[in-house]
């Protein structure tokens, strides 16, 4: 039942491209619950993503700005 650690970081990659499923996110979060390990993963793997959001976010108003002169 309990999920492996590869596993749940692979769950943790997935939800974020294409969302889980219901049973997904349960076994996911028991085993977030257990796990320092993958807790830490979670954590960081939301921090580059968010890098990433904003950094794309800059690139498309520089390619504006650009535009603009
Ligand atoms: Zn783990």
């Amino acid at each position: 039942m309990l999920l492996s650690c590869r596993k749940a970081t692979e769950l943790i990659e997935k939800r974020q491209i294409c969302g889980l499923s219901r049973m997904e996110r349960w076994k996911l979060s028991v085993h977030l619950r257990l796990c320092r390990y993958c807790r830490n993963y979670e954590i960081q793997s939301e921090q580059i993503d968010a890098f990433l959001k904003k950094e794309n976010e800059k690139n498309v108003k520089l390619k504006f700005e650009s535009k603009e002169k």
